[in-house]
This record gives C-alpha cells, structure tokens and sequence, in this order.
C-alpha cells in the first residue's frame, strides 16, 4: 500500500485577550516548538520595552513610516490600540499559509473584526480565532500589576481596554479560560491539532490522487 500524503493549507491563527493573559507567550512558544508554524511579528509605533528588539518582538516604526505603509497598502489590518498604532504586515501572513505554514497572530479585538471581514477565500479559509480569557477581574490586575513594565496610568488604561476587550469573548471560535501556562498551553495545542485535521484544509497532490482511486480524489 503506497503511502498517503495529504498536502495541507495553512492555518491563519488569531489569537486576542486581554493583557496579561498570556496570549504573547502561548503563540511565541508554539511557533518555536513546532517547526510548522510562525509567528507574524507585528509593527507598531510604541517605543520599544526594555529587552525588546527591532524585527523579532516587533517591527519599531515612527507613526510617519506606519502610515505610509498603511496608504501604500501593506498591512493586512491595523488598529490604534492604548493610543499606539498596531499592525499585521501582508508580507509576514500570505507566503507562509500558501506554502502550508501555520501562522500565529497575537492581534487585538479590533484587528481580530477586520480579519473576520476579508474577502479574499486565502484568507478567510484558512482563518480560526481563539480568545484567551481571565476568570475574573482581580487575576487581570494581579497579572497587569505582575508585570511591572508599566507605569502606574499605563497599567489603569489597560485594565480600562482589558474590560472592554474581555466583552467580545464570544464573537471568537474558540475560548480558553486561562488556569496556568502548562495547562492553557496544552488546551491551545490541542485546538491547532484539530484544526489541522479540518478536511477543508487538506490538498492532495496529484500522485497521491492517483494512487488513491478510493479516495475519490
Ligand atoms: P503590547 O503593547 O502589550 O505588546 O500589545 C498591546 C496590544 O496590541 C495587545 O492586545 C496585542 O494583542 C495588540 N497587538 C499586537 N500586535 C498587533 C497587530 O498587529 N494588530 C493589532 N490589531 N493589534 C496588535
């Protein structure tokens, strides 16, 4: 029996939740564990956090640059969040879903409507959503205040978005209540698993659709 390969198409992944849910964290790793998939390293205008580096955290632009690539038509979406401008560059999406790579984006909610509202079938066929929420309002502060890399009224602004953004939870696929890293990350797995074995997302090849008659290829 000659051997089944299915070619598969790939997944384009948004990832939302509130700050300090953890949502950074779990697309990070899960593209560094598996060789299939990448993160979309987003640009931004915010000024870079201690440690952070140019093209790998994120891509560092002035507001100048940002929306002149913005007219020049080179994100996929972009949204002001916390008075700082985000966005998904084209460029770091389609190659990879069309060559079968699983793409991550850690995107907020408003970026998250703009993806739900493409039109293009490379697009809105590989596209799944996941939100990552938090049981309640004080394990949102205790993580904002945790992670000491605000200052005090950038933190109350993020509670602020993070209450609002919380509320669209159900406009996403898939919802994970966040317990702890171990725990979210074998649930976030386990999602991407199954929706790599969505049979709209297989392509055969030719010669597996000609060695296999009873596929009906
Ligand atoms: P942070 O400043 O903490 O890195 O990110 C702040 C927020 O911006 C997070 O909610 C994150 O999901 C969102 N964000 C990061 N990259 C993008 C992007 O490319 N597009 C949009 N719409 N939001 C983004």
């Amino acid at each position: 029996m000659s051997h089944l390969e299915l070619q598969r198409r790939g997944i384009l992944c948004v990832v939302s939740g509130p700050s300090g849910s953890g949502k950074t964290t779990l697309c990070r790793r899960f593209s560094d564990e598996d060789p299939s998939a990448v993160y979309a390293t987003s640009a931004t205008t915010r000024a870079p956090r201690d440690g952070e580096k140019d093209g790998v955290d994120y891509f560092f632009l002035t507001r100048e640059d940002f929306e002149s690539r913005a007219t020049r038509g080179e994100f996929l979406e972009y949204a002001e969040v916390h008075g700082n401008l985000y966005g998904t560059l084209k460029s770091e999406v389609l190659t990879h879903i069309n060559a079968g790579r699983d793409v991550l984006m850690d995107i907020d909610v408003q970026g998250a409507e703009l993806i739900r509202k493409q039109t293009d079938p490379a697009i809105t066929e590989a596209f799944v959503d996941i939100f990552i929420l938090l049981s309640g309002e004080e394990e949102l502060l205790a993580r904002l205040a945790g992670r000491g890399t605000e200052t005090q009224d950038q933190v109350d602004l993020r509670l602020q978005n993070a209450r609002e953004e919380m509320r669209h939870w159900p406009d996403y696929q898939y919802s994970v209540i966040s317990a702890d890293k171990e725990t979210d990350f074998a649930t976030f797995s386990a999602i991407i698993a199954g929706e790599r074995c969505r049979s709209t997302r297989l392509a055969p090849s030719r010669e597996t659709a000609e060695k296999h008659p009873e596929l009906g290829l």
